[in-house]
């Protein structure tokens, strides 16, 4: 069984419909990206999955369980880790702080935690050189690095990314996307949205095409890096 499963999801805001209704799955283990244009449904698709907005249809099912109706704060204790877009770091609170606010949902366990932050600073050593610094005063890689960080404190089953290259120098985006597949490696599940189609193919084992709320192809990473439709609209630029 997948370890997640959206079948025929739709999502509206009033009257308009973001979704119309998509299935994807996500196997343990699996990296798979979503790759689509601007509003194509890609933020919307991460809101639902993490319980942040309702679906007006379809079922959502996580780790063996209907999670549908379940409110995005218990989604986290299932296993369900959010990188928003944009970050939504803390930005006045320090390296660490922000660190700890990802653990939160865990019930403490002091040996879990030390375990889990020594993971996070052995992945961004950069992290640890600035435990003390203000979050909102680290360059967008950094905070970029830190808002993954904060996510994987919550020990999750499935670490969800919105946009993680959004905005970051090349010289961060393909060491973003290197320390994704090294999490990724380290037995988390990661689905991973993003408009750096080409990045986001390299590192998928499958991934899905999202055109304005739909699901229009799916794949291998490499079927789709080679499919003459996808390189047209999406693998042009970078
Ligand atoms: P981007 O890459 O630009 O962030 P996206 O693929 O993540 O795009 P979404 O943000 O999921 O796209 O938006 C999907 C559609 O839903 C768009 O047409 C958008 O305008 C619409 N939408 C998103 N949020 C709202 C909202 N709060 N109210 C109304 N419409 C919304």
């Amino acid at each position: 069984m997948a370890l997640l499963e959206l079948n025929d999801v739709k999502v509206h805001y009033g009257r308009i419909q973001a979704l119309h209704g998509i299935s994807i799955s996500v196997e343990e283990g699996e990296i798979v990206s979503l790759i689509g244009a601007n509003g194509a449904g890609k933020t919307t698709t991460m809101r639902a999955i993490a319980g942040l907005l309702h679906s007006s249809g379809g079922s959502i099912t996580f780790d063996g369980k209907d999670v549908t109706k379940v409110p995005g704060h218990n989604r986290v204790g299932l296993g369900v880790s959010l990188t928003p877009e944009g970050r939504g770091i803390f930005p006045a609170m320090t390296v660490l702080e922000n660190l700890d606010m990802g653990a939160f949902a865990r019930k403490k366990n002091q040996a879990e935690y030390d375990e889990d932050l020594d993971r996070v600073f052995s992945l961004f050593p950069r992290l640890k050189e600035r435990e003390k610094q203000a979050g909102g005063t680290m360059s967008g890689g950094e905070q970029q690095m830190l808002a993954i960080g904060r996510a994987l404190m919550a020990r999750p089953k499935l670490l969800l990314l919105d946009e993680p290259s959004m905005g970051l120098a090349p010289q961060y985006i393909k060491q973003i996307f290197n320390i994704i597949k090294q999490v990724n490696s380290q037995g988390t599940t990661v689905l991973v949205v993003e408009q750096n189609a080409n990045q986001a193919l390299r590192i998928a084992h499958r991934a899905y095409v999202l055109e304005t709320g739909n699901i229009t192809r799916e794949g291998t990473g490499a079927e789709l890096a080679a499919d003459p439709a996808v390189k047209a609209a999406y693998l042009g630029a970078d």
